[in-house]
């Protein structure tokens, strides 16, 4: 079913939803040829998108795009349609014995339409995966990509209508306001990706309508180095965490807990490293710009107000800095001498700045770490076994990679999600699969069920049959 372009979008989702009604329950087979579908038209369109995303962003490194937009999709669906059929199961359940020869069961079944919400900046990742995981679990959905990347943003909407109809899947454009009313519609499940500030404004809006949320949000994760870890490595695996992207990562690496002295050290090698890995920055095809002029401007902001208050700032390279704001590229920067007033320590820094926190013992990381946001992610490099297992035990953070950066993300078979302000619930892999289903529980009452026994009238043989219930239930 094809709808005009201006047809108004809760007369999208009630299209979807009276298509989905139609036939609620895909079968395995409409649904891996649903992904595969998907699949074959995002991978056509393969450099079209690349493309897309650069122009968006001024310049995004084509291996980048490669690496975590291409190959992080093709991962999920691969995953998807491996082991979907058995995640589609019914699913035998116990029964007590005061129910039995009766029995229960569990079946999922798909919710109806899934509203998706997504970021600019893996802009293609972030808008498909979790349709993946809609499709999978056998729904319709629609989709509001970020306005930051409309070129992006067009293409995802034409190559879509390309391969499922308007009461499948669509993609709504367009800014703040179309944003808005995206999510005060009432879908049966709402996935936001974004920053915590719009994830509650978002939130809040679903809650008008008792719209079930996954909210994937941002935050400063932190990366703790123990005296124990081996510090080449260290260097460069938090670089490449940070450089990724110029640092516009949910889970870079947003800052670093280490003893005092060891920053120097750090801090020299750091910057030497970069400048082997990024000979230029402007120019430099392999390395990313910022996404928009607001987004340059606050992290030069973020630098000023640091140096302002006593920070030391390391910048990688010697380029132009004129050459670097035509071309919106940040160089890789180190920020060593911070203090927990300078706003580069308050706020999510989302580019390739790396403030550097003096931090004295494993205890002290771990009080830092709870004295703030829980947060989306926590890296901790060492080779001390005991010092690791504390790591895991006594922080919270949606996940976790021990001795390199972001890497649990892109696992398919473990949760990926945030806690707390970092966000709420999860949906790769077969996260995906339950949080776009309901489980739904079913009793199948025995043709020799007693429960004829506790008919009313009650009377003395009912309540000694209610004492015998209670003493084996
Ligand atoms: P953002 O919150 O500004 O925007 C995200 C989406 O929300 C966009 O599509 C936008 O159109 C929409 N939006 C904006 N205002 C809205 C409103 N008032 N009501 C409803 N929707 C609205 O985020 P961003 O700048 O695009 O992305 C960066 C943030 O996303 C960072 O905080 C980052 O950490 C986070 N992020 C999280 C993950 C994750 O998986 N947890 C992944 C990527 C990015």
């Amino acid at each position: 079913m094809a709808l005009h372009d201006n047809t108004p979008l809760k007369d999208v989702l009630t299209a979807q939803r009276r298509a989905f009604d139609a036939a609620p329950n895909p079968d395995y087979a409409t649904r891996k040829a649903n992904l595969q579908k998907l699949e074959k038209a995002i991978f056509e369109s393969e450099q079209a998108f690349k493309d897309a995303i650069s122009d968006d962003f001024g310049h995004r490194s084509q291996v980048e795009s490669t690496l975590a937009e291409m190959i992080v999709i093709k991962a999920g669906i691969k995953h998807q349609i491996k082991h979907l059929k058995k995640w589609m199961r019914v699913r035998k359940a116990p029964t007590a014995l005061t129910y039995k020869p009766s029995h229960n069961r569990i079946v999922p079944q798909p919710l109806g339409v899934i509203g998706i919400i997504s970021p600019w900046n893996y802009p293609l990742q972030l808008a498909v995966m979790p349709l993946v995981g809609a499709l999978g679990a056998g729904n319709r959905a629609m989709i509001k990509p970020s306005e930051f990347t409309p070129r992006l943003s067009e293409l995802l909407k034409t190559v879509l209508a390309s391969v499922f109809t308007d009461d499948e899947v669509y993609v709504a454009t367009g800014g703040v306001e179309v944003a808005q009313e995206f999510s005060s519609l009432p879908f049966d499940h709402l996935v936001f990706t974004g920053s915590t500030k719009v994830g509650t404004i978002v939130a809040q809006a679903a809650a008008k309508n008792l719209v079930p949320c996954t909210l994937e949000l941002g935050g400063k994760s932190p990366t703790i180095i123990d005296d124990s870890a081996d510090m080449k490595l260290t260097t460069q695996r938090i670089l490449n965490g940070k450089a990724l992207n110029a640092g516009q990562t949910c889970v870079a690496p947003d800052y670093v807990l280490m003893p005092k002295s060891k920053i120097e050290d750090f801090a020299d090698n750091f910057i030497k490293r970069a400048e082997e890995f990024y000979p230029t920055f402007a120019g430099n095809p392999d390395y990313t710009s910022i996404v928009a002029d607001s987004h340059y401007s606050r992290l030069q902001d973020l630098l000023e107000d640091a140096e302002n208050k006593g920070a030391r700032i390391r910048v990688a390279g010697t380029d132009d800095k004129q050459q670097l704001a035509k071309e919106r590229r940040v160089p890789v920067t180190v920020v060593t001498d911070t203090t927990p007033d300078m706003k580069i320590m308050q706020e999510e820094i989302f580019g390739p700045l790396l403030p550097i926190v003096a931090s004295e013992t494993l205890d002290d990381s771990l009080d830092y770490v709870q004295n703030h946001d829980r947060p989306l992610a926590l890296y901790w490099f060492g080779n001390d076994k005991v010092k690791q297992d504390k790591v895991l035990h006594q922080s919270i953070s949606g996940g976790v990679t021990i001795n390199d950066c972001a890497w649990h993300v892109i696992q398919e078979d473990i949760p990926f999600g945030g806690v707390g302000p970092s966000g709420m619930g999860a949906y790769h892999g077969e996260a995906g699969f339950k949080s776009f289903s309901h489980f739904k529980g079913v009793f199948f009452q025995s043709r020799f069920s007693s429960g004829h026994m506790l008919y009313p009238p009650y009377t003395d043989k009912t309540k000694k049959l209610l004492n015998m219930i209670r003493k084996i239930a």
